[in-house]
């Protein structure tokens, strides 16, 4: 049994390979009870005077998502009821009023089922992309984005989850990707502690690329986490294909166990829900 796999992708995100039908009929085989959607919804990018990789992305169209998506929920809820579906959303922050505006409105109008909350800019960049490292040693590239993540916990919009702490380290072109909880403490410190204190989520993303970690954020955050009373976690794979749904389920259990935690939280529209791991 797999409990969950909360954020994924499919080809409604401009970076989705796989369809949400696909998807899903992977995340049934793999038998995973609590199964979300959370596609990309971008705003960051519609705002910057910058373009990713040559090409300013497309924002998502959000009726054309929710309404297709409550669809498939729906008839999941009948043909498949031991199967749960929830329909999110992916909001890249960035500390801009249009974007506060933005994905205001989104909550405000479609009422996802859960939001994740991301930082993929910091300063004027995406810091998967090379300019973003330019120039920069790790210490100052890793802080600022650390200090993104920070401030993007003050987002005055809904939002459940904080994903993949760590992102920066995905494509960082230094030889020690990793991100050490010894080397930013004292930021990973305020983080953590706004987490806990705000109630929100914490997500183990197993996406972790060339981070030198198997999941993000790894063990030693995760562990300093769970000692400042942090108990909600997410497991995600970030998957934008059916090849990677669900990847790296089993480490990244065995590992949270190991650190103490004994429950999965699934944020609904309705409440959050704790998944046994024990
Ligand atoms: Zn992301
Ligand atoms: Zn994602």
């Amino acid at each position: 049994m797999i409990y969950t796999d909360i954020h994924t992708h499919t080809t409604f995100s401009e970076d989705g390979i796989s369809s949400p039908e696909e998807m899903i009929a992977a995340a049934r085989q793999k038998g995973v009870l609590h199964y979300g959607i959370s596609d990309h919804f971008d705003y960051d990018y519609q705002v910057l005077p910058f373009s990713a990789d040559g090409k300013t992305p497309s924002f998502i169209d959000a009726k054309a998502y929710f309404s297709f998506m409550r669809a498939l929920q729906e008839r999941l809820l009948h043909s498949a009821p031991d199967f749960h579906l929830w329909i999110g959303a992916e909001f890249g922050f960035l500390p801009d009023p249009r974007c506060y505006d933005e994905y205001a409105r989104i909550v405000r109008d479609y009422q996802p089922d859960f939001v994740v909350n991301s930082v993929h800019v910091a300063g004027d960049c995406d810091c998967w992309f090379a300019p973003y490292f330019e120039g920069k040693s790790k210490e100052r590239a890793y802080r600022a984005y650390l200090e993104t993540v920070r401030n993007s916990l003050d987002a005055p919009y809904r939002y459940d989850i904080v994903a993949h702490i760590g992102y920066v380290a995905r494509n960082a072109p230094y030889a020690d990707k990793k991100l050490r909880y010894a080397d930013f403490s004292d930021v990973l410190d305020d983080i953590l502690r706004t987490i806990v204190a705000r109630g929100k989520i914490l997500e183990v993303n197993t996406s972790s690329r060339q981070a030198g970690s198997d999941f993000l954020p790894d063990a030693d955050i995760l562990t300093r986490y769970f000692q400042l009373g942090g108990r909600k976690i997410s497991v995600s794979s970030d998957a934008h294909d059916v090849s990677r749904v669900c990847e790296k389920y089993e480490t990244v259990l065995s590992a949270l166990k190991r650190i103490g935690f004994s429950y999965l939280t699934v944020p609904t529209r309705t409440g959050e829900l704790q998944i046994s791991i024990l």
